[in-house]
């Protein structure tokens, strides 16, 4: 490895989350590469989680006492913060959920039961996330609706043709697409899908779920109808995330969808993070990953028998799907947690795609603003172990 400009203190950031500091086995350290499934989470978040319960716990938008105002000051701070990170066009539209699998339910659950029908078509695609279709099955086999999936081209991005098509040919009410991919980590261009989706009348929803930790989002550029993402995934507490709506179509916002108690310690913490993002700045965090990721995937090539899946580093996310000829995806993650690397294996709730890469399973790396470019070579050095190991 050679040394690099690095576009913020890494070691500095490093030092804020605590679980990095531990060793993962006695006198092994954790390497955590498994961001794509959930992120680490800094004291500044523990803090401000920690702080509401101890100082100030009491329920929102309910009491006229002292705590319930302050819980309910920073239960809405919280939503301007997130406002303000991703452009929403009035804090009014962005909607308190559990995550991106929650809001993508409330969108079918309200939107979807009210509006879609036997004869509509619903566009989703073959790289979605099981969260991401799922919902819409459900839906289709109660109302009838007919659902249609864009393919994904072997360089790992979506057939516009095909999209284009469906556009032309179908009554398509609703297109559903993931920004960035769990698994290819190919960002797929939104704003253009959203605009030639309005162009036929059909309605955009967003599963911003590995964008917005990762890139810088503007969802009135973006002008997507729904766009729903995860806390947990961008250094927040679980628990939290957030549905964002087109609000000129929504009366009584954001309240009307936020029924009972909400999570208040989850909100609170979310805004932290958002804090802590921005403090960096989602430009320099999206340089870095950038450039962890091409190195990662260099020097993944390198290695004898293994196929890596999706587009190159700069038109993709901080995601390294890969096989491994003759190690199942299950042992490679085993053998890497004895190195002290966390990775994932499996299908990454994304069988369709997985079935149209006609592969079982794939190990996938995925990276985040504190994992560094050692890290990389240890994720290596401990595949290289691997393949002794299997004779392979
Ligand atoms: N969509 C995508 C693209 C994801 O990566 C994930 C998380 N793996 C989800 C949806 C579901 O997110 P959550 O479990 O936070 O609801």
């Amino acid at each position: 490895m050679t040394d690099r400009t690095l576009p913020y203190n890494i070691e500095a950031v490093r030092a804020d989350f605590p679980i990095l500091q531990q060793e993962h086995h006695a006198g092994v350290p954790l390497i955590y590469l498994d961001n794509a499934a959930s992120s680490q989470k800094p004291r500044q978040v523990i803090d401000a989680i920690d702080d509401y319960y101890r100082r100030y716990n009491a329920n929102v938008h309910r009491g006229i006492h002292k705590l319930s105002e302050a819980a309910t000051a920073a239960y809405e701070e919280a939503r301007i913060k997130v406002k303000k990170f991703i452009n929403a066009a009035n804090k009014r539209e962005v909607i308190y959920v559990r995550g991106t699998t929650e809001g993508i339910n409330l969108v079918a659950q309200t939107w979807g039961r009210a509006n879609l029908k036997s004869g509509d078509t619903v566009v989703l695609t073959q790289m979605e996330h099981h969260s991401n279709i799922v919902p819409w099955q459900m839906l289709a086999a109660e109302k009838g609706f007919t659902i249609r999936y864009v393919p994904v081209l072997p360089d790992g991005t979506l057939d516009m043709d095909v999209y284009d098509a469906l556009l032309r040919d179908e009554p398509v009410k609703l297109v559903s697409v993931m920004y960035v991919s769990n698994v290819l980590g190919t960002v797929n261009p939104i704003a253009h899908m959203a605009k030639l989706a309005h162009d036929v009348g059909a309605l955009m929803l967003v599963d911003g779920a590995q964008a917005v930790p990762h890139l810088p989002v503007d969802v009135q550029a973006l002008d997507a109808d729904f766009f729903t993402f995860s806390g947990h995934k961008m250094i927040g507490p679980t628990g939290s995330g957030i549905l964002t709506l087109d609000g000129s179509t929504w009366n009584e916002l954001p309240y009307k969808f936020e029924a009972g108690t909400p999570s208040i310690a989850e909100g609170i913490g979310l805004g932290a993070a958002v804090d802590y993002l921005t403090s960096i700045g989602m430009d320099k965090i999206r340089m870095h990953e950038e450039a962890i990721t091409a190195y990662a995937l260099d020097r993944l090539s390198e290695v004898p028998g293994l196929t890596l899946y999706g587009p190159d580093a700069d038109q993709k996310g901080a995601v390294a799907a890969f096989s491994l000829k003759g190690i199942h995806a299950h042992d490679i993650a085993q053998l890497l947690d004895a190195e002290g690397i966390a990775v994932r294996a499996g299908h990454h709730c994304a069988m369709p795609l997985h079935d149209c890469l006609n592969i079982p399973a794939t190990a996938r790396a995925s990276f985040y603003l504190y994992n560094t470019f050692a890290e990389v070579d240890a994720l290596i050095d401990a595949l290289y172990k691997a393949k002794k190991k299997f004779s392979v």
